[in-house]
């Protein structure tokens, strides 16, 4: 394993840290702050925020042959680009640049939606060269707003660094070859004192354009801090971190300082949208603490994630809740869980691509929870072949995490006594012993969230949870 290089951080910022001229001027203060720090920052942008549903029903649009509905999608987007462009660029020569580099991606976007809508056909492949314009607009934008403010960037196109199999849509990096890539391509930028400056989510097989997946800009961010072997990557979002809970339900939710890989993970999954739970891996292999902070509130100190955080004198880090659910009851009528039984009824879920939140199963029946509405239908009249199914939506999981739990007997009757009167459907305690999950009524989400919260964060340890800031600053968790 290469030597730890501690003066790079990669920053990686997210869709509302590049949302418009203010936002991207805001951006480069941050990343100038760590410039005068000593540090080396390598920089990963999202595309501007909204722009990739935007591309995506673009992409769509063309795949049902709406033409015009599609480049106008299109039209929208190149103004807001030129415009931010205009707003942060005053140098001619650098504006006349960058402008034409914005003409020319945007051409090469028309022409591929006038073709996806003359074969009226829309494969992944083509939707990922789709998405790829919002990270390759985003940061070339950033890049000569960076230059602007005097700083000396230089914009890397990720397809040459983050190499990836075929799978469109959803690729997986090949994270050998993306090391070497990032040793030959953006490691000498590091040593001549640039910031390099590229785009997330997307990359590239034998030079074919793919994407890691939707929220894929934090995994680009940790494959190049893992790649490199940063000292530290950065997630800036719009909120200060990681909270005990959603501050919009609770308002005396508290920023978490230090959480574990497991628990941050555990959380994402959950539904507390700040991380992507693959982010984590690349960074947790090689020890890399990553740090999610506020753009908008800077000074914060964030959350950060450590492979050992230190010992939390509170059972729990954070309580998240993942609404919008249903629960799928299949009771096996006539073969009482047969040999292959639970095999078949997984397949049926598999086969239509919906992945299942939580499962329990008695002497004859299954229940599983899924959070997709489209595939139900489907998934039931097929699943009906061999089962008896109900299901029933407006389900909610709650999750409670914290690598404290571990070992600790009678924790869940603190927890279900604590909301003794909300009506609880499944339990199941993850295998991982860092969590507790169980499933209530949608409608029953806030009374549950501020009970539990009241209960296990009456006396928060303040070496874990930053107890001086009680009134919180986040609109969203
Ligand atoms: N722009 C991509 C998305 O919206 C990737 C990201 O921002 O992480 O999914
Ligand atoms: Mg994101």
């Amino acid at each position: 394993m290469s030597t730890p290089r501690n003066h790079i951080v990669v920053m990686k910022f997210g869709g509302t840290s590049v949302e418009d001229a203010t936002a991207i001027l805001r951006t480069a203060s941050i990343v100038a702050g760590r410039l005068r720090k000593g540090l080396s920052p390598i920089v990963v942008v999202s595309a501007m925020s909204k722009v990739t549903d935007t591309l995506l029903a673009a992409a769509a649009a063309a795949g049902r042959n709406a033409r015009e509905d599609a480049l106008k999608l299109s039209d929208t987007l190149r103004t807001r680009h030129l415009n931010t462009a205009a707003e942060l660029v005053t140098n001619p020569d650098r504006l006349t640049s960058l402008q034409l580099n914005i003409h020319h991606e945007f051409d090469t976007l028309d022409d591929l939606l006038r073709g996806i809508s003359a074969v009226g056909e829309l494969t992944p492949r083509t939707s990922d060269n789709v998405v790829s314009f919002g990270e390759r607009l985003s940061s070339v934008i950033v890049t000569a707003a960076f230059a602007e403010q005097s700083m000396p960037s230089a914009h890397i196109d990720a397809r040459t660094v983050i190499l990836t199999d075929h799978h469109y849509g959803k690729a997986a990096p090949n994270e050998p070859a993306i090391e070497a890539a990032l040793t030959e391509h953006v490691l000498p930028l590091v040593d001549l004192g640039k910031v390099p400056v590229m785009g997330g989510f997307i990359g590239s097989c034998d030079g074919i354009t793919t994407t890691l997946g939707r929220g894929g800009s934090d995994y680009t961010g940790a494959l190049v801090g893992g790649g490199l072997h940063a000292g530290a990557i950065e997630i800036w979002t719009d909120v200060n971190g990681i909270m005990t809970t959603d501050p919009r339900i609770v308002p005396e939710a508290l920023r978490v300082k230090t959480i574990s890989f497991e628990e941050a993970a555990e959380l994402a999954y959950f539904g507390a949208k700040v991380l992507h739970p693959a982010t984590i891996l690349p960074a947790v292999q090689k020890n890399i603490p990553v740090f999610v902070l506020n753009s908008r509130n800077a000074e914060n100190e964030g959350t950060r994630i450590t492979a050992t955080p230190p010992p939390c004198a509170s059972p729990f880090k954070s309580i998240a809740a993942k609404k919008k659910l249903t629960i799928i009851d299949i009771v096996a009528s006539r073969m009482l869980l047969a040999h292959g039984f639970l095999k078949s009824v997984f397949d049926v879920f598999d086969k239509h691509g919906c992945a299942i939140d939580m499962v329990s199963t008695s002497e004859i029946s299954v229940s599983v929870t899924v959070d997709s509405k489209e595939a139900l239908p489907a998934i039931c009249a097929e699943l009906s072949k061999i089962a008896d199914v109900k299901y029933e939506g407006n389900k909610a999981l709650i999750c409670l995490v914290g690598e404290d739990i571990r070992g600790i007997s009678g924790i869940s009757g603190q927890v279900f006594s604590s909301i003794s009167h909300v009506n609880v459907r499944m339990i199941s305690q993850g295998a991982s012993e860092i969590n507790m999950s169980f499933m209530i009524n949608e409608e029953d989400v806030d009374e549950a969230l501020r009970s539990l919260h009241k209960n296990f964060f009456a006396n928060p340890d303040p070496t874990i949870f930053d107890v001086e800031a009680r009134v919180p600053m986040m609109d969203k968790v």
